[in-house]
């Protein structure tokens, strides 16, 4: 075969640069202190890092394309000219255009941003019409690629598949009822043969298509649309060669599909997606066609165990004419490079492995999978003993079910009620105050050593106190003490808990210019010392009413954490569940009455598959009662969630037995209270009634029509106020102003019971 596709490669490389310099360019772009020139010469300096790091660490194919200035999928629909009219009209550059997208304006609202797969990156949603007009606009791809030639390599741009794209995009305003994005594959299609003309005229041998929104559930007809839209490309006499790309699990019945195609190789998530390679055994051969072992994790930070993932790979060779390995999806989704992480134990870094580490372990394992396994270092021993708590595992295997247990609802509401002495709807925010400019430098003097932590705690007893106060005047039921001490809901109890481990430089793109670093799980969770415990009952000292105690869920910790891989993901989140439910007891100890734990994330880690979704929230569901139920029954539990569409995962919302659950609604206009109520949901609700993304402080009067319409749905004895998520990313002015409408709407409705 001419031009093979190499021996080893990546699908993809964190573009954020090693020290989020993508991150400030960008944002010294939107303030108006770099110009769009610098902007471009620095995304293109970053590009050519990333290329030369691949080419001297020895990888022999190489992407291009995986930069972005802002999203990947944004570039799709820029690269078929997807650009809803609404961005159109405002007659603005390229430049302008793009980032209108990605952030909106004062006249548009940006396009949705929602996760990807079941990732923390986020992507933008495209907007698909039946009039939508497609057309191929290959200049970024060219661009990349041309740039890549002046190193001297010819490198693969990689596409968002058609198939993918349209699967991830909805249907713009306005489109008539019962139309798809997918209704317009086939158009899509022509296009994309278009894009690959082009890309074949400019010298391009190998292009990369994605299509992981094949791992998921898909219907039969979705499934030959693939094998038809792959056919129809893999027919084109002028083209590159075509790698379709998955990742993040199993093909299914995708893979055989794709198999049936002329496209020249077939990219599997063997770490993922382990159940692809018997499902490649049991295709038989396949001649002529190139698998990309998807042999490195992508999607986490832990060394690869190389022998082993040597074997898995040395199956395939008997199967397929040529094996390549790859890492099982972009790494877009691991920090960039284990070199700056100099002060974490040697123990745990000498088990870590970051994007630039993973290159070199896909290039070894290509090499081994051509010469032979003899040459690979030993699996990484088991892991030290140090790691393990023999407390908390002896704690995991006496659980009982009354662990999880708490009194039955109609004795725990009685109970509250009297102890809490709340008037009907309640008024209530979600837990974090406005963080300041004067709170984050004084979080940075504290890291820098500038101020003493005493000095530390006093400023944030202060706010403490000031966020008690506005409370008080704004006539708030129950208060909250504004989190003020709180980096990131996960980071703060990371950095609190035994077995987590933090890094100084491990960032990961989140969505745009926003960078995350989570934590790394790597031992058994272990809680040294109460927590929240301290600030909960200073601010609790402060007033007669009573203040929330707030701590992050273990489903969220664990989904926004690096996770552990030597044991099942449930006994993690029940030993998370264990520290929490020491600080839930340690909370109502110190006088706390209401304990809110939130799981915003509790949808995020639901598994793609529906097969596999049930399993996932029984152990979720169990680590969240785990934590919550050993408190007394007139201790309140609340829950908060959002970010979700909780479509599916109702039922476990009612599970999840919290007294109240406040979640994510004034979007939908407060549809999920009749949802919740099909799903059985019979406790304590709190529908946000007003939107905290956006900086518009709602009136008084809309909040009271929402409220008016949730009353309709849920007896005004179980209903709370509050608006939909925490204030953090608000100013005190717009915050100060819907909380006081807040307020007066529930006194409105209240009096007219
Ligand atoms: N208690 C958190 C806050 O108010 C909840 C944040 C969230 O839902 N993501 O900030
Ligand atoms: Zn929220």
């Amino acid at each position: 075969m001419t031009a093979p596709f190499g021996q080893s490669t990546v699908l993809g490389y964190p573009r954020i640069g090693p020290d989020r310099e993508l991150k400030r360019a960008v944002e010294a772009y939107w303030a108006g202190d770099l110009d769009a020139d610098a902007l471009r010469e620095t995304a293109a300096g970053l590009r050519a890092e990333v290329w030369r790091t691949l080419r001297d660490a020895g990888l022999d194919a190489i992407p291009s394309n995986t930069f972005s200035l802002y999203d990947h999928v944004l570039d799709a629909a820029v690269t078929v000219d997807a650009i809803p009219d609404r961005f159109r009209a405002l007659r603005l550059d390229d430049l302008g255009t793009y980032f209108a997208m990605a952030r909106g304006t004062a006249e548009q609202p940006a396009l949705e941003l929602t996760k990807w797969f079941n990732t923390n990156y986020h992507y933008l949603v495209p907007e698909i019409g039946p009039d939508t007009v497609f057309a191929a606009r290959p200049d970024k791809p060219l661009t990349e690629y041309a740039e890549s030639r002046r190193l001297g390599l010819d490198t693969r741009p990689v596409l968002v598949g058609p198939a993918t794209f349209l699967l991830l995009a909805k249907a713009a305003d306005g489109a008539p009822a019962g139309f798809r994005p997918f209704d317009r594959l086939d158009e899509l299609v022509a296009v994309y043969a278009d894009l690959l003309g082009a890309l074949a005229d400019a010298g391009v041998t190998w292009a990369q298509l994605d299509e992981p929104a094949y791992v998921a559930d898909r219907t039969p007809a979705e499934i030959d649309a693939l094998r038809a839209a792959y056919t129809r490309l893999g027919a084109l006499t002028r083209r590159p060669k075509i790698f379709v790309a998955s990742y993040f699990g199993d093909l299914g019945d995708a893979l055989p599909a794709l198999l049936r195609t002329p496209v020249e190789a077939v990219g599997l998530d063997l770490v993922a997606g382990p159940g692809n390679l018997a499902r490649l055994a049991s295709s038989g051969p396949i001649p002529g066609k190139t698998i990309v072992a998807g042999l490195v994790d992508g999607h986490n930070v832990w060394r690869t165990d190389l022998r082993a993932a040597a074997a898995r790979g040395a199956v395939l060779t008997g199967l397929a004419d040529h094996v390549a390995v790859s890492t099982s999806c972009s790494l877009l989704h691991v920090p960039v490079d284990l070199a700056a992480e100099t002060g974490l134990d040697p123990d745990l870094r000498g088990r870590l492995a970051f994007a630039r580490q993973k290159v070199d372990e896909v290039v070894l394992l290509g090499r081994a999978l051509r010469d032979g396994v003899a040459k690979l270092p030993p699996s990484a021993p088991s892991t030290p003993d140090g790691w393990r708590d023999d407390p908390v595992r002896g704690r995991l295997t006496a659980l009982r079910p009354e662990h999880s247990r708490r009194g039955a609802y109609a004795g725990r509401a009685a109970a509250q009620r009297e102890r809490l002495a709340l008037p009907p709807l309640p008024t209530t925010t979600i837990g974090s105050f406005p963080q300041t400019a004067a709170l984050r430098s004084a979080r940075a003097d504290l890291r820098a050593g500038r101020i003493s932590a005493r000095e530390y705690d006093v400023r944030m007893r202060a706010e403490i106190a000031e966020v008690i106060a506005e409370q008080e005047r704004l006539g708030l039921d129950v208060l909250v003490h504004g989190e003020p001490e709180r980096n990131d809901m996960v980071q703060y109890f990371g950095e609190r808990l035994g077995g987590f481990a933090a890094t100084v430089n491990g960032w990961v793109q989140s969505y745009g210019s926003r960078c995350v670093r989570p934590p790394i799980i790597y031992g058994d969770v272990t809680r040294p010392a109460p927590m929240t415990v301290e600030w909960s009952t200073y601010a609790q000292s402060l007033t007669r009413k009573p203040v929330k105690g707030m701590l992050t869920g273990p489903v969220t910790i664990l989904a926004w954490s690096f996770v552990r891989t030597d044991q099942p993901l449930a006994d993690t989140a029940d030993q998370v569940a264990l520290a929490l439910r020491d600080e839930a007891r340690d909370l109502e100890a110190a006088g706390i009455r209401v304990i809110q734990v939130d799981e915003p994330a509790l949808r995020e880690l639901l598994p793609l598959r529906a097969a596999d979704q049930k399993a996932y929230l029984d152990w979720a569901v169990g680590a969240f009662r785990l934590a919550t139920g050993g408190v007394a029954d007139s201790t309140q539990v609340h829950t908060h969630l959002c970010y979700s569409e909780f479509g599916e995962v109702l039922p476990a919302i009612d599970a999840l037995d919290a007294d109240v659950t406040s979640i994510e609604a004034s979007r939908s206009r407060m549809e999920i209270l009749d949802d919740l109520r099909t799903a059985g949901y019979k406790r304590g609700v709190g529908p946000g009634v007003y939107d905290i993304h956006s900086p518009r402080v709602p009136s008084k009067a809309e909040i009271a029509a929402a409220l008016r319409r949730a009353v309709a749905a849920v007896p005004a004895d179980r209903l709370w106020v509050n608006p939909d998520c925490g204030l953090k990313t608000r100013g005190y002015a717009e915050v100060r102003q819907s909380l006081v409408n807040l307020v007066a709407a529930a006194a409105e409705i209240r009096a007219s019971l």
